[in-house]
């Protein structure tokens, strides 16, 4: 049996990978300053024996012994990472430097959650790995794509200074279960704004493209990553390459939901990514033939069922 901390534990991802964890007869420690993330999405857990969850803040140094951990803590969404931006930076830039002198000192094997955001607005397409991305350092979207900058070197270099074993994953939009009606991605938002018969709210003209994973496909590539040799360190791509607009987003999700929502254009953040699409060659390489197996419809469809039941009975 292992004893894995999970920090961002209380969020979307974090709550199905403690879930997966203890499924596979794990010690999991859950930790989170549920900023973004809340107890209802652990609730379930709470009562298993190797089950613990703490309230604290990456930010400040924590002290614990553990074989492995997944640094997930950061809030995700552009409205919560815009909303304190300094405090942002810190979570990821301390947050790093935390969990890696933990990692350092117990020997652990540590797994950050990076982003495509890594890439800004890219202009290679699809994105391989080896892209250094066009990203503002100045915008909107600083905070977040240059406090991941930073942290993927915090690991490099924490893995070449201090011998500390270290995988890097640039995690793609990723949507299910669990995520917050408020959280403000674009899944969640068009989803319940169908679900409540209200405008679904497209910013810009709606022909930028994301490729959206389904959350249980990169719980499988995180695991997997975690599990390979040390020599292999990341950065790797994980996320669905099926490539959409964000109208045609939109459309499906009106006629999943069989709603009367109408389509209204709001103006298009600063930044905002015109594209983004993941090359997972180097996945497939390295993570044992891993890629996606849900296609966007039948991952839509669980996600609609999931918000359609919170709405009803809000928890
Ligand atoms: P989320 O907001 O649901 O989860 C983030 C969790 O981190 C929350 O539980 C929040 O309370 C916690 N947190 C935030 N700041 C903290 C701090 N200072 N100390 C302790 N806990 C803190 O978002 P998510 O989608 O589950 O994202 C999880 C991780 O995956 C994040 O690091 C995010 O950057 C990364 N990621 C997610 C996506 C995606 O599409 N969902 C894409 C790329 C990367
Ligand atoms: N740290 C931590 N838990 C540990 C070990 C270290 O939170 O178990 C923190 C520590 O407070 C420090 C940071 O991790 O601020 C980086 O540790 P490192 O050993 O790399 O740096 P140093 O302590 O030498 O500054
Ligand atoms: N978006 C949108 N309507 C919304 C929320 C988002 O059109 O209500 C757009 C947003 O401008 C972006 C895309 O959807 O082009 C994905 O946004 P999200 O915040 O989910 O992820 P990110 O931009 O970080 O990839």
């Amino acid at each position: 049996m292992k004893r894995i901390l999970v920090t961002g534990g209380a969020g979307f991802i974090g709550s199905h990978l403690c879930e997966r964890l203890l499924k596979e007869g794990n010690e999991v420690i859950c930790l989170d300053n549920f900023f973004t993330g809340s107890k209802s999405k652990i609730i379930d857990l709470m009562g298993h024996p190797y089950f613990e969850w703490v309230r604290h803040d990456v930010t400040m140094p924590y002290y614990i012994e553990v074989d492995e951990i997944y640094n997930l803590a950061c809030p995700a969404s552009p409205v919560h990472y815009q909303f304190n931006a300094i405090k942002t930076i810190k979570t990821s830039v301390l947050g790093a430097i935390n969990m890696l002198g933990l990692a350092k000192r117990v020997k652990a094997k540590i797994l950050q959650a990076s982003t495509s955001e890594v890439y800004g607005d890219p202009d290679i397409h699809p994105q391989t790995e080896d892209y250094w991305g066009n990203v503002n350092p100045i915008g909107i979207r600083s905070c977040y794509d240059e406090g991941k900058r930073c942290a993927e070197s915090l690991f490099v270099n924490y893995h070449n200074q201090n011998d500390v074993r270290i995988k890097v994953i640039r995690i793609f939009n990723t949507y299910g279960p669990r995520m917050e009606p408020n959280d403000g991605r674009v899944v969640s938002n068009f989803i319940v704004q169908a679900l409540n018969g209200n405008d679904i709210t497209i910013f810009g003209d709606g022909k930028q493209t994301r490729s959206f994973q389904y959350v249980d496909d990169l719980i499988e590539g995180m695991i997997r990553m975690m599990a390979t040799g040390d020599d292999f360190t990341g950065p790797v791509n994980i996320g669905n390459p099926d490539e959409f607009t964000m109208l045609e987003l939109a459309s499906k999700i009106i006629e999943l939901t069989g709603s009367n929502s109408k389509i209204v254009h709001l103006p298009l953040p600063q930044d905002d990514p015109t594209q983004r699409q993941p090359d997972i060659s180097l996945a497939k390489e390295k993570l044992n033939d891993w890629q996606p197996v849900v296609k966007l419809e039948e991952g839509l469809i669980k996600t609609i069922q999931y918000f359609d039941q919170l709405l009803k009975d809000p928890k």
